[in-house]
């Protein structure tokens, strides 16, 4: 029974042009619209960030995926009733605002805040659903003072120091690098700029403090992806092992052994041999009363600066030279040769080791090649002969030979043992060495956050003249002077402004100058997103109940580059800002995200390649709605994303025929809500009940991926599967089959499930279908079960295995009735005609198949 036919309107022509404009102009003049409430609130807290963009002055096409994915998650919690945080902010400081000035003579500041007004513009234009009340712009007193804060706190704690040593140097740059910025020998701004190594004094942050704990807490870490967790673990690099001291023979007493790390203390009767790093103070000591030797020692320092430069320590071509010098073997009293080898890194381990041949690949290479003695000390557990090839590395099922008191003890068992009887004989200890080095933090440059440290030029009680002098708080922020002449030359160029440079010491009154340098710019990203949670504060960076209401993160979402720059500093500031109490979390985010590229022809889009998409090219051509759904649509994720204007073009199409199809029905949802008719009483159809079933479907399937799966490129499709089943049925929804109250329905819920991925689309036919309020602030639909259920499955046939047919009946059939049907279709029964039937096998849903002879 039909219900009589309706008002249909003309439909509208979709003009994003125009729609998009309105929207954003409205949602700009309504501050409350995207702002988290207080951290008083009754509803769950949902903590959804992307990383923060440097404003370079131009978002590029990655940007607009990632803030899409961002956005998309931040709209969808909106809808599940969370109180959500998605704030944004910018990543201020750095070197290209100083290149920028050198070549267009325009101050680092008026370049960096006139960028953050031109992509804040772009932003909006996109319809990002930011929280602009908690914006954070590192450039600014206001927040840098408490880079400077932090700075002086981590001093009182000696997580700050000043150290002479080898630092990275970027020749473009002009400025020192932390390990973390050098990849594979280069700049990390500059990948064809070879790093240089340079000997200075510089600040360093104490990361090391924390690496057991950095390093522990990874294998908790379910929410990020095991690939960062694996950068991380590696760039960490904890190894257990034993330290072990070796004399030099005939040495005074007095004077330091050599101290070999080694995590195979189990082979040390095999040592045949002890090598130095060429850096090593006992090479040295050894070189001063031997000219050939400290000449040696000079070819392979620059043979390891050279390697270093080329990226690849490990390919070095391995040197060595004997040092004519012995070393006495505390475990069996044996001398061995001692030598300086230029594959040995001073700053890795003790820039000592033992060189066991017999039992690791490197060791036995050099001792071929300069035929040092190789001694067999490891057999497998069950005797083989003849024994394995040398050098036999396997730990595990092997036991100890010709090892003194340690013979036939397991490798595991002798490592424990061993390494116990060095720390009771007083000759070593066991210990756990790491990869990672306490993080360089001075940069020779301008555009970054003064260090808050006064040198006092006379010194005082405590002080030497020089000295470092820590300034009080009460004398923060130290402010950039704001005119400044930029050049690449002649060191930091704070070091040029007399009025910067000269003040006086706290502490005595005396003359003092400030410290040049600048804060590394990954000190401002480390603790941004926790100034999110009270971004004005003047009094504190923030406030701690703040903090601890937000805090984890529940969804971070940024680029795999930042594994182990910004991801392992920032859970570093973590721990710190624990440790002084400030927080009660030990790691910033439960989840983490990293999104793939966006490509072009194969190639990551950049201006040198001369492949760039512009975002705001794509959003006149074919509105921000369509550009960044196609963002979410061209591939998952996670993936990198081919970009193709086809695809824009595609998606702006089909969202051209959503706008098509809900406004001719607009009248007719409109005058239904305003007579609450019993029309929404009205019998259904079979043409209404598949249509909800297929809504139903698409409900249950974004919710889901919602929940972590991330597939919005399915869920767009389906989206697009669920508008076709609608259009499809136009003729039966026009004439009154399908009763009005079902037509409301599917379009209500069209646009709800829309929402978090074209907003300004949804914003308006919420509108046009007479709907009111925010459609980010309506609950999300829900999946009726009973619903999305089929009425009817189709399963395939096959005989022995070949598809023959596909059977239709009503989902839930048990398998007898299955069976029978299938034994029953005309094209089985042809097939199997004059066989014998051997079996039949249901696969309950699936599949049917007959095994005949
Ligand atoms: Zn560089
Ligand atoms: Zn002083």
């Amino acid at each position: 029974m039909a219900e009589p036919a309706r008002t249909i309107a003309e439909p509208q022509r979709y003009n994003p042009a125009e729609i998009e404009p309105k929207w954003q102009a409205r949602w700009d003049a309504d501050p409350t619209l995207y702002a988290a409430e207080p951290h008083t609130s009754h509803r769950p807290k949902f903590y959804c960030l992307e990383m923060l963009p440097y404003p370079s002055g131009q978002l590029h096409m990655g940007h607009v995926r990632n803030y899409a994915i961002g956005d998309a998650l931040a709209r969808f919690m909106w809808m599940r009733g969370h109180n959500v945080l998605h704030p944004m902010g910018w990543d201020a400081f750095g070197l290209p605002a100083e290149n920028a000035a050198l070549k267009n003579h325009t101050p680092p500041a008026q370049w960096t805040i006139a960028n953050i007004a031109a992509m804040r513009r772009q932003f909006l234009r996109l319809g990002m659903a930011f929280d602009w009340s908690a914006e954070v712009t590192t450039c600014l007193p206001e927040y840098y003072r408490w880079n400077q804060w932090f700075f002086l706190k981590m001093f009182e704690r000696g997580l700050t120091y000043r150290k002479k040593s080898k630092v990275n140097w970027c020749p473009e740059c002009q400025t020192v690098l932390a390990n973390e910025q050098v990849i594979d020998g280069r700049c990390w701004r500059h990948e064809d700029t070879l790093v240089e190594q340079r000997d200075l004094t510089q600040w360093f942050l104490r990361i090391t403090d924390y690496a057991d704990e950095l390093h522990r807490n990874l294998d908790t870490m379910d929410g990020w992806p095991e690939k960062v967790r694996t950068m991380q673990r590696n760039w960490i690099g904890r190894s257990e092992g034993t330290l072990v001291d070796f004399t030099v023979q005939g040495a005074p007493e007095s004077e330091a052994p050599i101290t070999v790390f080694t995590t195979r203390v189990d082979t040390i009767f095999g040592a045949t041999s002890v090598q130095l790093a060429p850096e090593h103070p006992i090479a040295k000591a050894f070189a001063a009363t031997n000219p050939t030797l400290a000449a040696q020692i000079d070819e392979m320092l620059t043979q390891q600066k050279a390697a270093r430069e080329s990226g690849d320590l490990a390919a070095i071509e391995k040197h060595g030279v004997p040092t004519g010098n012995f070393a006495i073997n505390p475990y069996n009293h044996e001398s061995v040769p001692i030598w300086v080898a230029n594959y040995i890194l001073a700053d890795y381990g003790t820039g000592a080791i033992m060189s066991v041949p017999a039992h690791d690949e490197r060791d036995f290479e050099f001792a071929n090649k300069y035929a040092l003695p190789i001694r067999r000390v490891i057999v497998p557990v069950t005797a083989t002969n003849p024994l394995p090839d040398l050098p036999y590395l396997d730990e595990d099922a092997s036991i100890l030979i010709d090892s003194g008191a340690w013979t036939g003890e397991t490798c595991a068992e002798a490592q424990r043992k061993m390494a116990a009887f060095a720390a009771a004989e007083r000759f070593g200890t066991p210990t756990v060495t790491y990869r990672l080095k306490d993080w360089g933090v001075s940069r020779q440059r301008y555009w970054g956050t003064p260090i808050p440290m006064v040198y006092c030029e006379q010194g005082h009680s405590g002080v030497e003249p020089g000295g470092v002098v820590p300034l009080p708080e009460s004398a923060l922020p130290v402010i950039l002077p704001p005119q400044i002449e930029i050049t690449q030359q002649g060191g930091s160029p704070l070091g040029r402004v007399p009025e910067f440079v000269n003040t006086t010491c706290p502490v005595c009154n005396g003359p003092a100058r400030r410290e040049t340098d600048t804060m590394d710019t990954f000190v401002d990203s480390s603790w941004y997103f926790y100034r999110y949670t009270d971004a004005h504060n003047s009094t504190a960076p923030f406030d701690s109940a703040r903090a601890n209401y937000w805090f984890p993160i529940d969804q971070y979402i940024g680029g795999v580059e930042h594994a182990i720059l910004h991801l392992i500093y920032s859970r570093f500031w973590t721990k710190v800002m624990r440790d002084l109490g400030m927080i009660a979390n030990d790691e910033p985010a439960a989840r983490l995200f990293t999104q793939g590229m966006v490509i072009k022809d194969g190639a990551k889009m950049s201006k040198s390649k001369g492949n760039v998409v512009s975002p705001d090219d794509m959003i006149a051509r074919y509105g921000a709605d369509a550009t960044r759904m196609y963002a979410l649509f061209a591939a998952p994720p996670d993936r990198d994303l081919e970009w193709q204007e086809d695809g824009v073009a595609g998606v702006s199409r089909f969202l051209s025929r959503v706008h098509r199809l809900t406004t001719k029905f607009a009248p007719a949802i409109r005058a239904l809500k305003a007579q609450h008719s019993h029309a929404q009483f009205a019998p259904q159809s079979i043409e209404g009940l598949a249509l909800l079933r297929k809504l139903h479907q698409t409900i249950a399937k974004i919710t889901l991926d919602f929940s972590g799966r991330w597939h919005f490129n399915t869920c767009i499709a389906a989206i697009m599967e669920l508008v076709n089943a609608i259009v499809a049925n136009d003729a039966a929804m026009e004439s009154g089959e399908v009763p009005a109250a079902t037509i409301a329905e599917l379009l209500r819920t069209l646009t709800l499930l829309l929402a978090p991925f074209a907003p300004f689309l949804a914003a308006e036919l919420w509108e046009e279908m007479g709907y009111e309020g925010a459609v980010f602030r309506v609950p999300w639909p829900i999946a009726d079960a009973e619903l999305a259920r089929e009425s009817e499955i189709e399963i395939p046939v096959q005989v022995n295995g070949k598809l023959v047919t596909v059977i239709t009946l009503p989902a839930g059939s048990d398998d007898e009735t299955v069976k029978a049907d299938a034994l029953a279709d005309e094209k089985v029964d042809a097939r199997i005609a004059g066989k014998t039937i051997v079996r039949v096998i249901v696969v309950p849903g699936k599949l049917v198949n007959i095994v005949v002879k």
